[in-house]
């Protein structure tokens, strides 16, 4: 038997008239949760660093859209953000040095109850500083279905993040097996999509180019708040249909997210990708640094 878990920060957010930190080491759902059993629900990581969680109103915007997509009740976001300060306090409790992860799950809830569940769970963000300086090296892989699908068929609900990640999750299994460190999807018409757990964004110049949010893709938090910057920072910032090829051509390929923030790709199906010179490297990730401080 492994020991149990004792990083983990929890906080129950709805069973109680109020959110409370609960045992992270002690079984917490019950086994009808729709979450655990259909992953019949959705969720958001956030970043916490320096003691606070990072970039909130856009996984805030992006927790409501995802579980109005799933027709689950309207997340009271006051209730979330007491739970949410609750989980952040017991981190900072903790003082242990570096980033955290901060999930927030939101499920349909017990089968035999109809109530939701929802809990914060917060661990720290191991092994990320690893994969920064490391860079990964990527294969590309079909996702099966073409860019407009989520207008033709919302119930594939596309651009919501729900806790339906178990393909996702294959993919990079795939990919491991391969000898692989993660994976960029393409749609049926061969378009650039998305890594498995990250946003493509490709440097040319000053301009930042990534696939059109939404279309195919969830739209990534960290995408929307380094454009934003950026933008302000006078870099041309374009959503666009994307190719491999414009991987290749790219002066820098990286996959953005919340709590990895910005990986580069080094190598493309075994293909190296051209390594932008130290002072383009650091200046994009203090974009991005920066981009989720603020
Ligand atoms: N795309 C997918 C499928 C993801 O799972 C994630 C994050 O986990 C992202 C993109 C990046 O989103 P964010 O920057 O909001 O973390």
């Amino acid at each position: 038997m492994t020991a149990p878990h004792r990083d983990i920060i929890l906080v129950d957010v709805l069973s109680g008239d109020a959110p409370r930190v609960a045992d992270g080491s002690a079984p917490f759902l019950y086994p009808d949760d729709l979450g655990a059993v259909r992953g019949d629900g959705v969720f958001e990581t956030l970043l916490i660093r320096d003691g606070h969680a990072c970039n909130v109103a856009r996984h805030e915007d992006r927790f409501l859209s995802s579980a109005d997509m799933l027709q689950l009740p309207a997340p009271d976001l006051d209730r979330w953000r007491e739970a949410s300060a609750l989980a952040v306090a017991e981190w900072n409790d903790g003082a242990i040095d570096g980033d955290a992860s901060m999930r927030w799950v939101y499920s349909r809830g017990r089968e035999s109850t109809g109530l939701p569940t929802g809990y914060i769970m917060v661990t720290p963000a191991a092994g990320v500083a690893a994969a920064r300086e490391r860079g990964v090296r990527v294969m590309l892989a079909e996702r099966g279905f073409e860019l407009d699908l989520g207008n033709r068929a919302p119930w594939a609900l596309i651009g919501a993040k729900t806790l339906s990640y178990a393909a996702n999750m294959a993919a990079l299994r795939h990919a491991k097996e391969h000898g692989f460190d993660d994976v960029i999807f393409t749609s049926a018409e061969g378009n650039l999509l998305e890594g498995p757990t990250s946003t493509i964004i490709l440097v040319r110049g000053r301009r930042l180019l990534t696939p059109n949010p939404g279309e195919g893709v969830l739209p990534g938090t960290t995408q929307a708040a380094l454009f934003d910057l950026a933008a302000e920072k006078g870099w041309e910032c374009v959503p666009s249909q994307l190719t491999p090829e414009d991987l290749r051509t790219a002066d820098a390929v990286w996959l953005v997210s919340s709590v990895r923030i910005a990986v580069r790709v080094t190598s493309l199906d075994g293909e190296e990708l051209p390594a932008p010179g130290p002072e383009a490297e650091a200046e994009f990730r203090e974009l991005c640094d920066e981009a989720l401080a603020r």
